[in-house]
């Protein structure tokens, strides 16, 4: 069935994006869909606001985005500074640690945004500063900006999962060097994509011999940058790869300023509307998400039944609570084709509606 989906997971395809997926299947080195593949990365690089030549989607979720960023560009034993203020700062940690790195955490509480000072102050010459831009567990925006300017030799490395597309993300003015995200969210498009985009900087410090195989940008970047004649590395996703150009076509045809504006005309409404129905916001002011957006519960409202009715009656899906606010808080995700104001005022008679029957 029809879902709205408000949650913190995928957002509502947009309907471009759901007629690509349905074209007739290309094989993976057709010359007709290298030439698709080329401009789905113009695209890309015109939504990261990067000159960077290797842009482009891996082949699987976010998760393999952040995967790819840590394995190839961390040496076992590297010092790599990481910002923890949510579930997935926290995961940066695991597979970086995996990835050989000893690992220094910038601990904050979650839903408070991470003071950029503090990461800069960490160590005095890592290899490498990592923080996710936009806290999906928390609706927290970490600063880039300061980090990018006085990172000195390190990299930096954004986590954009649930911020490219939705907010502004100027990769090449705020000095990132290695950034991900995924398809899901304000793209618009279903999940199991990650664009990503590498500076020439970071392709300097390139691991010659990455621990994953999939995810060897040594051999990815030839399919990638090579000429037409590409070598075969693993078989192209086509059909989402269709869907993401649709995605990004869509979000250009309306101006990649406009879909930010959208996405901020969403917040802000449903930062103003939601304190009058009882849910407060929950993260800290002046670093708030308009695409992701976290509220305590009015008294007498249960979690689990709260959204169970959300979801079975009215069709709207918003996520719980993670970690440290299970259980107290929702996270109202509004990114893609979903951020628009029609929805929003679906999903705010809903919640008026199951808090009079509930509280
Ligand atoms: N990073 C952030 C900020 C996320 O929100 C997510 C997923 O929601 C991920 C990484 C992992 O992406 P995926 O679930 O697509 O593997």
């Amino acid at each position: 069935s029809e879902r709205l989906l408000m949650g913190p997971g995928p957002s509502n395809p947009y309907p471009e994006v759901l007629k690509a997926l349905s074209e007739p299947v290309l094989g993976h080195l057709d010359p007709e869909f290298i030439a698709l593949l080329d401009q789905t990365n113009e695209h890309l690089r015109t939504v990261w606001q990067t000159d960077n030549s290797l842009t482009f989607p891996i082949s699987a979720t976010g998760s393999a985005g952040m995967e790819a960023a840590f394995v190839n560009f961390v040496k076992p034993g590297d010092c790599v500074v990481i910002g923890v203020n949510g579930v997935f700062g926290t995961r940066m940690c695991d597979v970086a640690t995996r990835a050989g790195a000893e690992v220094v955490k910038v601990e904050e509480e979650w839903g408070r945004a991470i003071d950029p000072q503090r990461l800069l102050d960490a160590h005095p010459e890592p290899a490498l500063i990592a923080v996710v831009h936009a806290e999906t567990s928390t609706g927290i925006r970490n600063d880039i900006a300061p980090l990018g300017a006085n990172k000195g030799n390190a990299l930096l490395l954004v986590d954009c999962v649930t911020s490219l597309g939705g907010i502004p993300v100027l990769t090449d003015d705020w000095g990132i060097d290695i950034a991900y995200s995924g398809s899901q969210k304000c793209l618009g498009v279903p999940p199991g994509l990650s664009p990503v985009t590498i500076s020439e900087r970071a392709m300097e410090q390139l691991n010659p011999k990455p621990q994953s195989w999939y995810l060897d940008l040594n051999m990815i970047k030839d399919y990638v940058l090579g000429d037409g004649a590409r070598a075969y590395h693993h078989t192209a996703p086509i059909s989402m790869l269709y869907a993401l150009h649709a995605g990004l076509e869509t979000v250009l045809e309306e101006g990649l300023g406009e879909t930010w504006a959208r996405h901020q005309a969403c917040g802000d409404f449903l930062h103003e509307q939601l304190p009058q129905l009882g849910f407060e916001l929950w993260a800290q002011e002046g670093h708030r998400l308009p695409e992701l957006t976290t509220v305590t519960l009015p008294e007498g409202l249960d979690d689990a039944e709260g959204r169970k009715i959300l979801l079975e009656r009215y069709g709207i899906e918003v996520g719980g609570g993670l970690g440290p606010v299970a259980g107290k808080v929702w996270r109202i995700g509004c990114m893609g084709h979903t951020a628009r104001i029609e929805n929003i005022n679906r999903l705010l008679t809903a919640l008026s509606e199951v808090k009079s029957e509930l509280c």
